[in-house]
């Protein structure tokens, strides 16, 4: 029992008593103190955990991997090893590739390239339209069968903005218990905006991008999932006033969840004073009030997830003038860290919290099999470990990610992720990459459809 065994001694865990795990053929065998003196521990591999806390791997519910088609942005591998060294054990990746990912083809094609990078467990999002142009509903129902099982639906990048199209997709995705996840800004209240429209727009004379915009699609499309009894995703809220309107729209029972982004929770638009490109995201940087809100809405569950928006740019994209540079910031080596620092180091969350917001929430929400679940006997070996003490300066340069493009260079942040098990296997160790899981071949894997129950 020796090989792919590994005792976990005295780790604390999600932020509570030490206890030791017993991991063996890609399965926690046992939790608790005793563990170490298990027969079953013989010959298996001691990591020593004090100080550390355990938790259950991230789940990421928004992230570009850019492959296929932006490969000199990232690539599925690049893009995985970067999400195993931040604590994840599952991405969803974006459909905005080239081609879009909008046919059974695509999707089935980043699964494979998810499974050969063997990382972390890489679902695609399929495209709500085709070539995510808005006018054209995607072969929803065939992604969904594929092998790639897609169960949530994005043209993230861009708003579904026709109420008949997000009505109709809304309605389909109930037949296979999918979700739509908008990416909300009514486009027109947008045209040629280039940050948050408020005091530090005018200042610098540049235009704005209200909070409006976003607001009233949220509001929209609440009331449409109310209408056809489906479920909705709400990517990356930025503002206060769409903080209301979930706390509203969930008082009222309305099947919606919803992600925040890290640098949401930290940065604001007084950034944007430098003009450094680094700062243009998709949607802005608001203000101190809103990262305010967005905390306390995380802290109280209206807002349910994490989700990193990993947006992964080459230089010469974002190295360049304010109004020509690409919008997005890199995320999944900073998500653990920023989160540690804006509602853990704040008194705003616990570790336990911290597990509901990055894995379990994600998991239910994606309708991901095997991820999210508690660290117990007999349940997968998705776990972290970190180190809650650490401090490090960010340095994109050290990063796996092809994207020089993190907001936080130069910050010094909380915690590093020591350890990542996923299946069971080391994916990091002593905070490095270690090696990828060899998964087995297709037909032998379980589906990942219908596993989870909840909203
Ligand atoms: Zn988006």
């Amino acid at each position: 029992m020796a090989e792919n065994t590994y005792l976990i001694r005295g780790a604390a865990i999600l932020g509570g008593a030490a206890e030791d795990l017993l991991i063996s053929a890609g399965v926690i065998v046992e939790r608790g103190t005793g563990a170490a003196t298990h027969s079953a521990a013989a010959g298996a591999t001691v990591i020593e955990a004090a100080g550390l806390v355990a938790l259950p791997g991230m789940v990421d519910v928004h992230t570009h991997l850019r492959e296929p088609g932006r490969e000199d942005a990232e690539t599925v591998e690049t893009g995985t090893r970067a999400a195993a060294l931040g604590g994840f054990t599952a991405v969803h990746a974006m459909a905005n590739s080239n081609p879009v990912a909008d046919t059974a083809g695509v999707v089935e094609q980043v699964h494979s390239l998810g499974r050969a990078a063997g990382w972390v467990d890489v679902r695609p999002v399929g495209a709500v339209t085709v070539g995510l142009a808005g006018e054209q509903l995607a072969e929803l129902g065939a992604m969904a069968d594929s092998r790639a099982q897609v169960r949530m639906f994005s043209d993230d990048g861009i708003c579904v903005h026709d109420p008949v199209l997000m009505r109709r997709a809304l309605e389909y995705v109930k037949a296979f218990d999918g979700v739509v996840a908008q990416h909300a800004q009514e486009p027109r209240l947008t045209a040629g905006a280039q940050m948050n429209e408020g005091a530090v727009s005018a200042v610098l004379g540049l235009a704005g991008w209200p909070a409006v915009a976003e607001e009233s699609i949220i509001a929209r499309d609440v009331l449409l999932a109310q209408h056809v009894d489906s479920r909705l995703h709400v990517c990356h809220v930025s503002t206060a006033g769409s903080v209301e309107i979930i706390r509203w729209a969930k008082a009222r029972g309305i099947n919606v969840t919803a992600e925040v982004t890290p640098h949401h929770l930290l940065l604001t638009d007084d950034l944007v004073r430098s003009y450094d490109p680094v700062y243009k995201v998709n949607p802005p940087l608001r203000t101190d009030a809103d990262v305010q809100a967005l905390r306390a809405g995380l802290a109280d569950g209206t807002i349910d997830v994490v989700g990193t928006d990993h947006a992964p740019h080459p230089s010469e994209h974002k190295e360049c003038e304010w109004a020509q540079a690409a919008m997005g910031m890199t995320g999944l080596e900073t998500a653990l860290s920023v989160v540690q620092a804006t509602m853990i180091e704040t008194g705003l969350m616990g570790w336990d919290d911290f597990a509901r917001v990055t894995s379990i929430a994600p998991a239910v929400i994606g309708r991901v099999a095997d991820q999210g679940r508690p660290l117990e006997a007999g349940e997968p070996a998705n776990l972290i470990l970190v180190d809650p003490a650490a401090r490090w300066t960010v340095d994109p340069h050290k990063m796996a990610t092809m994207g020089r493009n993190s907001p936080f260079k130069g910050k010094e942040l909380p915690g590093a992720v020591v350890a990542t098990f996923f299946r069971g296997h080391p994916t990091v160790l002593d905070g490095k990459l270690n090696a990828p899981y060899r998964y087995p071949a297709y037909q032998e894997t379980t589906g990942a459809a219908g596993a989870v129950s909840g909203n």
